[in-house]
This record gives C-alpha cells, sequence and structure tokens, in this order.
C-alpha cells in the first residue's frame, strides 16, 4: 500500500500528517482536486490509529446542515469508492433505526424528522410493529415508535482508508508508513514544512490529521486544538440464531446502546452517558492495531440494556470486546479549518466517534477550503476557530470529555447546557450575580446568566421541549426591560483594539458599512466573504483618527480576530489586540436607564448631549467607563464598558441608586426574546457565512458608495433574491418555538426557523426564519402567504413580519 520511506522526498505542495480515514480522504480530495504533489506520512500503518477498530456505522443525520451536508456526501462517496478503486469496503446499505420509548423521545424523533427534510435525509416515522419488522430481534412492548433512515449504512472502516488511499495515490499522491511527523516547521506565521525522523520536507501546506494525536502536533506548533481520547466501548457475539450481517444499524438512545448485525452474531456498542477518559500522560506513538483492556464492569449496565432491548443477547456468548480510544473535543463537533495565526496549517481531528461516516465530507470540504482559501461552505460548526486556548488545558478536557461521548443520545433539550468543565471563565459580576438568583449557561467558557430564580426556586433549568421551568422568570426580565430598567452582564463580548495608520483602510475595506465616523462614534457593520456572505456582524467604536474598539460576540473571539488579522496587507501598518479579558460590559436597558443613569453620573445623557451610536467616556459614581448608546434589546440604553477590576463597583452603585425604579437583574434568555422582538439578528443562528445582507435584511448597513470585500456578489443580489429572512410570531400564545422548526407557506414547507424563544411583548412564541422560493422574493410574496409553523408534527398559525413586530417607542405590536 505505501510507498519506499527511501522515497520520501524533500519538498511537496501539501503534507498530511497520519493516515487514518480522515487523513487519506483529504489526500483523497486534494488530488480529485487537481493538486497532485501531495504526501501523506503515516507513523505506523494506515488505518492503525483508531479507525480499525471502530463499528463502521454511517449514519447520514447531523445536527447541523453542515454536517448532515459532510456525512451524507460521505454515503455518496462511499457507495462509489469500491467501482472507482477497486478496492472493497464493506460498504452495505442496511439502513438504521431509532427506538423511542418515552413521549419526550419520541417529540425529539419528530422534531429530527421534521429536521431532515431541510437537510434532504430521508426519515420516516414508524410504529413500533414496522420497527419490529426491520430489527425481527427487537423487544417492542416498551417502544412507542421508531424513525426508520433507510439511507444509513456500514463499511469497513480500515478498508475505507485503504481505498481512499489508494484513490490517492492513483491520482499522484504519496504515501508513506512508518514515518513519524516530529514538528511543524514555521516561519513570519507561515507554515514551511515538516521535520521527520527520516528528516524534513518543504511544505506549502501542511495537514495535521492525527486523530488523537493530533493536540500534541498542535502544542507543539502553537496551534490550540482541544481534544481529548475517551475510551468507547462495544462487543460482538458469537454467532446467535436470527441473527445476520445485513440487519440495520439500530438505535435505543433512552438506553445509550446500539447494535446491528456483524456476520451471524451481533454488535453491541454504547454511548454512556458518563465515560471513561483514558487516562495516560501521552497518547504512546507506537499505538497501532492496539486496544484497551476490556472493562466489562464500565460494560455491564450497556450489557444488560443489549438484553432488554435485544433479549436474545441473553443467551449469547461474546466473541470480542472492543475498547478503543477515541479523540472528543469539547463540544462534540469535530474540528476542522486553517489554524488561526498560522497560515497553511490546516486541522481535521477530534472526530467523536463519528469519524468514519464523517470522513468522506470532512475530506471534500477540507480540501475544498485549501484550494478556495476559505470554506465552501458555512462549517461553524467545526470549525477550529471556535476554541480560544483556555479550552486547551488537559484537566479541563479530562472532564468535559466524559460528558460528551453520551451526548449523542442524550435528549436534544434546548437550550441544554453543559454539566462539566464549568466556570473557565467567570466575569468579575459572577458571585454578585449568583446570589442573587443567576442560572448560568457557559459561551466560549464565559458563564453567562440565561435567567434569575426568584422566590426560593433554584436556579436551575428543567429542560422540556415546551415551557421550562425559567418561563415565569424570563417573562418578568422582558418586562423589566420593557417597562422599567435591566441590567445584564455582558462580560463575555469578545473585545479588540485595532490600532494604526491603515486602521480605517483595512475597515473600510472588509466592512459593509462606512466605518469613517467621527471620534467616539460606534457603527455597526457586516463583514462578508467574496460570496457576500456574512462572517461576522459587529460594532465598531472609533476611539481616535488611527484606533478602534471592536465589540463582537462571545464565540468569535478567535474567528473574528483571524478574520480581520489575516485581511491586513503586510505592508498595512494596521495591529489587533484581544483586550476581551480586561473589560467588562454591563448593559443598562430599557425606559427608565437614563434616570436611572443621571442619578449616579454628571455627565449629560439626553438625546441632544448623547445621542444613539454616541459613546464617551463618563463617570458612575467613582469609576470611569466608556458608556455606549446602542442596545441589542430595542430599548433606551447604554452599554457601559467598564475595567474588570472596577466592574462589581459599578454594578453596586447601579442597584443601589435603582432600587426604586425597578431595576431588575436580566439574563441571556432575555436579550434572546427582546432581541427578536426588535428584528435584532444573532451571528450562528440567523446569520452565517452562507446568508449574504440582501437575504438577511440587513442591507441598509451597507454602504455602496465604497468598494468592500464581498461586493460584487451582493451587486448580483441587488435586483432579488429567493431567499429571506422573516419574523413569525405565533397565533396561539401557548407553544415554544427554539429554532429549527418547518415553516409553511400556504401548506407547502418553504424554510426553516433559525432562532427561536417567547416574545413576552408580543405574546407569543416568536422566530426568525428563511422563506425560499423559485421567484425572488417580494414583500408582497411575504405578506400575502399563509404561515404556519411546525412543531413536532402539528401546525400553529404564524403571522409573518419583515420589520421588527414590535415597536417599543409606542409600545405596540405592529400589524
Ligand atoms: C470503539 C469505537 C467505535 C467507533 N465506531 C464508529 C462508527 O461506527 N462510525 C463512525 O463514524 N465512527 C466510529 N468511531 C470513530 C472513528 O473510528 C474515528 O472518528 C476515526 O477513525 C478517526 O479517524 P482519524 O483519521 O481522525 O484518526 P486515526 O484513525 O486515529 O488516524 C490518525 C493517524 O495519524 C497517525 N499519526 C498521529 N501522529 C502522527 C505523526 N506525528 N506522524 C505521522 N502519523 C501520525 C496515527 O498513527 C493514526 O494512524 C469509533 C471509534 C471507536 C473508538
Amino acid at each position: 500500500m505505501s510507498d519506499r520511506p527511501d522515497k520520501v522526498p524533500n519538498e511537496a505542495k501539501v503534507v498530511i500528517v497520519g493516515g487514518g480515514v480522515v487523513g487519506c480522504s483529504i489526500a483523497y480530495h486534494l488530488t480529485k482536486l487537481g493538486w497532485k504533489d501531495v504526501v501523506l506520512l503515516e507513523q505506523n500503518q494506515i488505518g492503525g490509529g483508531t479507525t480499525w477498530h471502530a463499528a463502521g456505522l454511517v449514519g447520514r443525520l447531523r445536527t447541523t446542515n453542515s454536517m448532515t451536508r459532510i456525512n451524507k456526501y460521505s454515503v455518496e462517496l462511499y457507495s462509489e469508492l469500491e467501482r472507482e478503486t477497486g478496492h472493497s469496503i464493506g460498504w452495505k446499505r442496511v439502513g438504521s433505526i431509532i427506538v423511542g420509548r418515552s413521549p419526550e423521545r419520541m417529540v425529539q424523533l419528530e422534531r429530527t424528522a421534521a429536521m431532515s427534510e431541510r437537510f434532504g435525509v430521508d426519515v420516516q416515522l414508524v410504529s413500533p410493529k414496522t420497527a419490529l419488522e426491520k430489527w425481527p430481534l427487537l423487544r417492542i412492548d416498551d417502544v412507542l415508535g421508531a424513525a426508520w433512515l433507510p439511507d444509513d449504512g456500514k463499511v469497513i472502516p480500515k478498508e475505507v482508508a485503504i481505498a481512499l488511499a489508494k484513490g490517492a495515490r492513483s491520482r499522484g499522491a504519496t504515501v508513506f508508513e512508518n514515518v513519524r511527523v516530529r514538528s511543524v516547521l514555521q516561519r513570519d506565521g507561515r507554515v514551511t514544512g515538516i521535520e521527520t525522523e527520516h528528516g524534513s520536507i518543504a511544505a506549502e501546506y501542511v495537514v495535521l490529521a492525527g486523530g488523537m494525536w493530533t493536540r500534541e502536533l498542535g502544542l507543539r506548533c502553537g496551534v490550540t486544538i482541544p481534544l481529548y481520547p475517551v475510551e468507547h466501548h462495544y462487543v460482538v457475539t458469537e454467532p446467535l440464531p436470527g441473527a445476520f450481517d445485513e440487519l440495520p444499524v439500530g438505535r435505543d438512545p433512552d438506553l445509550c446502546i446500539y447494535f446491528r448485525g456483524e456476520g451471524d452474531g451481533i454488535m453491541l456498542g454504547a454511548f454512556q452517558n458518563f465515560s471513561k477518559a483514558w487516562m495516560v500522560d501521552k497518547v504512546p506513538d507506537k499505538f497501532s492495531f492496539q486496544l484497551l483492556d476490556p472493562d466489562w464492569e464500565k460494560f455491564a449496565e450497556p450489557l444488560k440494556n443489549g438484553m432488554h432491548r435485544i433479549p436474545a443477547l441473553e443467551k449469547a456468548r461474546f466473541a470480542k470486546f472492543v475498547n478503543g480510544p477515541e479523540s472528543f473535543s469539547p463540544d462534540n463537533n469535530f474540528i476542522m479549518g486553517e489554524a488561526p495565526g498560522l497560515r497553511h496549517l490546516f486541522v481535521a481531528a477530534g472526530f467523536n466517534s463519528v469519524g468514519i461516516a464523517s470522513a468522506g465530507g470532512a475530506g471534500k470540504y477540507l480540501a475544498e477550503w485549501m484550494l478556495e482559501g476559505e470554506p465552501t461552505i458555512d462549517l461553524w460548526s467545526v470549525d477550529i476557530r471556535r476554541f480560544s486556548p483556555w479550552a486547551n488545558n488537559r484537566a479541563f478536557l479530562r472532564e468535559r470529555v466524559t460528558e460528551v461521548l453520551g451526548l449523542h443520545y442524550q435528549m436534544a433539550w434546548p437550550n441544554r447546557e453543559f454539566e462539566t468543565g464549568r466556570g473557565m471563565l467567570k466575569g468579575p459580576l459572577h458571585d454578585r450575580l449568583a446570589a442573587r438568583g443567576a442560572s448560568f449557561g457557559v459561551k466560549n467558557g464565559w458563564e453567562r446568566p440565561n435567567w434569575f430564580a426568584r422566590n426560593g426556586q433554584k436556579p436551575v433549568a428543567e429542560y422540556a421541549f415546551g415551557r421550562q421551568n425559567w418561563f415565569d422568570c424570563h417573562a418578568r426580565e422582558h418586562r423589566a426591560t420593557r417597562e422599567a430598567v435591566a441590567v445584564f452582564d455582558q462580560t463575555g463580548f469578545s473585545k479588540f483594539v485595532f490600532k494604526g495608520k491603515h486602521v480605517l483602510a483595512v475597515l473600510q475595506r472588509l466592512c459593509g458599512n462606512n466605518v469613517d465616523v467621527p471620534l467616539g462614534r460606534s457603527v455597526y457593520t457586516g463583514l462578508f466573504n467574496e460570496r457576500g456572505g456574512i462572517e461576522s456582524d459587529l460594532t465598531l467604536i472609533r476611539l481616535a483618527v488611527t484606533e478602534y474598539l471592536v465589540i463582537t460576540g462571545s464565540s468569535q473571539t478567535v474567528r473574528d480576530f483571524d478574520w480581520i488579522s489575516r485581511n491586513v496587507l503586510p505592508e498595512e501598518e494596521a495591529v489587533l489586540v484581544d483586550i476581551t479579558r480586561s473589560l467588562s460590559v454591563i448593559g443598562v436597558m430599557g425606559p427608565s436607564s437614563r434616570t436611572l443613569l443621571s442619578r449616579v453620573t454628571d455627565a449629560d445623557l439626553s438625546n441632544a448631549a448623547f445621542p444613539f451610536w454616541e459613546s464617551q467616556m463618563i463617570g458612575i459614581g467613582l469609576a470611569t467607563v466608556r458608556a455606549v448608546r446602542l442596545t441589542y434589546v430595542g430599548e433606551l440604553g447604554w452599554e457601559l464598558q467598564v475595567p474588570m477590576d472596577q466592574a462589581m463597583m459599578v454594578y453596586d452603585t447601579l442597584m443601589e441608586a435603582g432600587k426604586d425604579l425597578g431595576i431588575t437583574n436580566a439574563g441571556h434568555y432575555a436579550i434572546n426574546s427582546l432581541r427578536l422582538e426588535k428584528g435584532y439578528r444573532a451571528w450562528g443562528a440567523d446569520i452565517s457565512p452562507d446568508d449574504t445582507p440582501i437575504e438577511a435584511g440587513l442591507a441598509f448597513a451597507i454602504d455602496w458608495s465604497k468598494p468592500f470585500l464581498g461586493r460584487s456578489a451582493l451587486e448580483k443580489q441587488k435586483a432579488g433574491v429567493k431567499r429571506r429572512l422573516v419574523i413569525f410570531v405565533l397565533e396561539d400564545p401557548e407553544p415554544m418555538l427554539w429554532g429549527s422548526e418547518p415553516i409553511c407557506r400556504d401548506g407547502k414547507t418553504v424554510g426553516y426557523t433559525t432562532s427561536g424563544s417567547y416574545g413576552h411583548s408580543v405574546g407569543g412564541a416568536i422566530a426568525m426564519g428563511y422563506v425560499n422560493h423559485s421567484e425572488p422574493i417580494t414583500d408582497d410574496f411575504i405578506k400575502t402567504g399563509c404561515y404556519e409553523i411546525n412543531i413536532a408534527g402539528r401546525n400553529y398559525g404564524a403571522k409573518a413580519f419583515l420589520r421588527a413586530p414590535y415597536d417599543p417607542q409606542r409600545k405596540r405590536i405592529l400589524a
């Protein structure tokens, strides 16, 4: 299979580190796209890392559109790969079945089935009897229903890796086994090659696809690749009456088990809620075609559950116990893309036990990313830039990954928060807010109050698909912001100082809006890619002629920093500094915010002296802060940027002064509902690199009189677009919307919601979502439709709005 070690070249266009299924897929796709000078280096043998012992399940449906596209492509590829390469990979389209045994699980399956239509995956809800027909050894007396996915299948993982490597070699790639890469070479922020035990290879591009070894490789070149190996278990029985190889892949998520036919026996595997991190100091280099010791004690519960679901297992003898380590990331999504800060170093690792199913698509989209210089679809959910360096702490990873493996089968509750690895980044107000009942969620490590418990209630969310236990608290915080004044801890915002002679020129080139604003003024703008897609939307505050403060979302710290800095030309003088952890942000929002702030500052806060978009340094009690007159909740308000060490003082001053004004602590759930009512989009949900400002209704923030990145693509859309972002409010005040629900226009599905909440001012669930049409969409088209939103299989009437459905000034719902 491999090329002769004495033929290792001393230069190549691309070096891929790691000959698992993922590295081989990247080599296959790079050569398919025309890059032939590709060298793949494997320290041991192809497929001998994690790939060889995988269970071979290939499912198409994932939680996000992009991940589903990745897996769908894998299925297409695997069904053709043998024909193309002449190497058998054991692809069998056996289908898969997910059984549900609780009403909540059935709601989830209904939601899954509804969402799958959007992703173009065939998911059929079937009766327990049909489930039994598909899987005759099942016990179904406690099964309420099932989802049947006819196009899923299985493969022999190691053979997939070999076939992909063979395909790559047939187009010019070279593949070397027993060549270990010691380090990545770099100069001036760009990769220059790699060093092996047999010498170095100069390379234009390096790809780290080293499975669970990749974190170490990253550490050695200063790149954050947070992953950690976890033990994953399955067993295979000896031949069992009634079992056969073509049995579908079965899943019982409530029992945390999966099963399929394996020859004449059955394979039974587990995604337990709390799993075991592999406690090694360093993953051994020579860990090839090896397993960890069987852990029957840990497997006792899955085995018991397996015997419950498949009673025939009670009499089974076991031929094999596989305890294989596999790398997991902190959020159960894999880690792909160009490393921030090190050009031409690409990563594809941390595949969370779905690397076989994902390898085909991951290889394709990573290869496209390398060729195009940017992702060809929105890959934010798997983008390496979603992790900041704090996430690479080993103790944190060891703790977090024990929770992550089980997430595959846990209920996909709306707003589910991680339980492990918490408290990583706490703002100065954390303990004060905790004492006042804050229930915290986590965003990019930051502990952020979601809502505040009252009247002795525990600040712990009870998950449900309908209203959750914080509904009333949320309502109170929402109304307090609309009617009085609320204080929001928004410290997690990412903040950069951008400074230098050419800063304005850089920003004008990247931003859709004209950012040449007077000193002290803030401006909202989008940053677009060549396709016109929204890479980010952020607020800039002009601090000086050559200096801006950049404020962007909590999760985008690394991504936006990377986007802006990589677009500074070498000859330009413009330095970006991340000051996220130096500044706290306290939002003071609501009609009484001016009254409140006037009590603690001598600054003139009148409209004339302090208009919208203005920022000024003002005193708040004894502290000096930058107050910015803007709002994400649609009310009169100021965001106060406070030095971290004075945040507690400012907060105490505000709370004391606002007692008689009904001052209320409010959380991020309130921000979400308030901003939806005001029509403000959230990046990562309502807007993404796949959505343009014209589709998203954000063209008002574009200055067409100047050139900017993405402009030519957007010019073409000016005549009209076939998808538009619309806001929906349900007519029935009872149900909840969370996002991903199908939108029906005149009885036909035309799109899906992108985010949702409950609008307490509009008196119903509220969501945004794109409406699609075969022709350019006019305002009239939106207004004349009859809309319904499908929640778990049932349609609810909805009003559609192209603009904010609520007018805070007049305190009324718009028609
Ligand atoms: C028990 C178990 C069951 C699973 N079942 C499934 C399943 O049914 N379906 C599914 O989709 N996924 C499954 N998975 C997950 C799947 O196996 C992995 O996601 C996938 O194999 C990861 O592939 P990879 O190429 O990233 O890693 P690997 O296969 O580990 O390949 C990485 C390679 O890089 C090499 N390498 C590392 N460092 C260097 C270096 N410095 N120089 C040269 N080479 C280096 C290693 O030797 C290794 O061969 C399962 C995992 C386990 C543990």
